[in-house]
């Protein structure tokens, strides 16, 4: 194969390589916003348990304290009903009392549903600090992977940096610019296969003169239709590169 067109296909693969980490280097705030989120909502969920605690514990408290001024009524009408001189005095003195008793009855059984309503309440609460735990261990796992994924790409960066100098300063430089400029407008891509006859990357059908031309890989050529340059993988080559 020309020197040249290995050094163009070389420096496609540092290049897509380079691409892929800056995309993933770039990504990184974008993941760490989206760690922080899952923090964010299961600190939350911890908040509003602990919140749905403490107003059922108020909620209760209320009502004892409702408990007690109907207690206090119940006995003030108790020693009423010891002082009273008629019937009609006695009943309505018995009323009260009754009054008074059905409201403790009534007020009892809501502190009861209060009781069991806190159990749950305690148990959601206990979930949600488990769940909080285990995100954060979750969380600093995954931004420890980080870390090392991004010690790693800026690595591969500064290797392919100098791998690409010592290909750079290896070829013609007017090919070298023709190449930059195809990748600025063709997206990251600047060097294509021919295969039976087709630029595998715009799928347009090659010359049969352009295409004989490729098959020998010594010489540089570009795709009419998308100025990629091209060179073939012999089918026998490719099949074993498939293979293995
Ligand atoms: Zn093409």
């Amino acid at each position: 194969m020309l020197p040249d067109l290995e050094h163009l296909i070389a420096l496609q693969k540092l290049d897509t390589t380079a691409e892929a980490a800056r995309r993933t280097l770039a990504d990184e705030p974008e993941r760490e916003r989206a760690l922080e989120t899952r923090l964010e909502e299961a600190r939350n969920a911890v908040a509003a348990a602990k919140a749905r605690v403490a107003d059922n514990q108020n909620a209760r408290r209320a009502i004892e304290k409702d408990v007690a001024v109907h207690q206090g009524r119940l006995s003030k009408f108790r020693e009423q009903a010891m002082a009273v001189k008629t019937n009609v005095e006695y009943h309505a003195v018995q009323k009260e009392i009754s009054f008074a008793q059905t409201e403790i009855k009534t007020l009892e059984d809501k502190i009861l549903e209060g009781m069991l309503e806190a159990d749950e309440l305690g148990a959601a609460l206990k979930k949600a600090d488990a769940d909080l735990a285990a995100e954060q261990k979750a969380v600093e796992a995954a931004r420890k992977a980080m870390a090392a994924e991004h010690t790693e790409l800026n690595a591969a960066l500064e290797r392919i940096g100098r791998e690409r100098a010592d290909l750079v300063a290896a070829t013609d430089p007017a090919l070298i610019a023709t190449y930059e400029q195809v990748l600025r407008r063709r997206q990251g891509t600047a060097v294509a296969e021919a295969v039976d006859g087709i630029c595998t990357i715009c799928h347009v059908r090659l010359r049969p003169q352009v295409f004989n031309t490729v098959l020998r890989n010594d010489r540089i050529m570009q795709c009419d239709t998308c100025q990629r340059f091209l060179y073939h993988v012999p089918k026998v080559a490719s099949q074993a590169a498939a293979q293995n």
